[in-house]
């Protein structure tokens, strides 16, 4: 088992190489130009909903609607309908709906005041919008605008806690934290990416496929349970 209580300066220098190793094995993603308050919502319609569903419910979302402030007035029986495909369309629906009326609060449909911002000041703006936590808001700052945030889902948590980058014990909120000043300059969208498609494909939540696994040298899961030293 990890002993770690904190990200060590091991684990954070290993970050470089499990990138490298992981861009090998996934390639070298590149960052789709998106605008952040489309990406905002693309997010979270992705809420409890696998990739094709929430994106079927954004695209039925944009052919419904004209633009933001039409999804704002919109009927809430005419918005749920169109976000039906995404699941949870009520939830979301006033969700969507109340972001928007927040923005229009603050002067207008945009997220372009954050691209200014430091990281953390822009996280801090997201966050204030109700339903929006932290993996949405840094999703928005990578995806968006570009900037070095690292959001972690459930499958890069637990690859991360596995291979023991991260302390097995710690939330997803302080898994969050950890990152924040570990992941190396220019590497937060490809770990990102490339750990989620790892996850999906390899080391599945319930069976890791180790002996297809091109990590297992760098695994503490797979270390342990060979019964071999924490790797090094
Ligand atoms: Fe996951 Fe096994 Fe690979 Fe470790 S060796 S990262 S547990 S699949």
């Amino acid at each position: 088992m990890a002993r770690c209580v904190e990200m060590c300066e091991t684990c954070v220098a290993g970050l470089e190489t499990l990138d490298d190793r992981l861009r090998r094995l996934y390639g070298v993603p590149r960052r789709r130009r998106e605008d952040p308050l489309d990406a905002l919502v693309a997010t979270i319609l992705s809420q409890n909903t696998n990739d094709a569903n929430s994106g079927r419910a954004f695209r039925a979302l944009k052919e419904a609607f004209p633009d933001w402030d039409a999804v704002r007035h919109a009927d809430a029986a005419a918005l749920e309908a169109a976000l039906r495909p995404g699941g949870l369309a009520r939830v979301k629906a006033r969700r969507i709906q109340k972001l928007l009326g927040a923005l229009a609060d603050r002067g207008g449909l945009t997220l372009d005041s954050l691209r200014p911002l430091s990281v953390e000041e822009a996280e801090a703006e997201l966050l204030r919008f109700d339903g929006v936590g932290l993996k949405t808001a840094r999703c928005v700052l990578l995806f968006a605008l570009g900037k070095p945030a690292f959001p972690i889902d459930t499958h890069i948590e637990r690859v991360l806690k596995r291979m023991g980058v991260l302390p097995e014990g710690v939330s997803t909120e302080q898994a969050h934290r950890l990152a924040t000043d570990a992941v190396p300059e220019g590497r937060h969208l490809s770990l990102h990416l490339n750990l989620i498609a790892h996850g999906r494909q390899v080391c599945h939540a319930r069976r890791p496929d180790c002996p297809r696994c091109g990590l297992r040298d760098l695994c503490c899961f797979y270390a342990r349970t060979q019964g071999s030293e924490r790797p090094s």
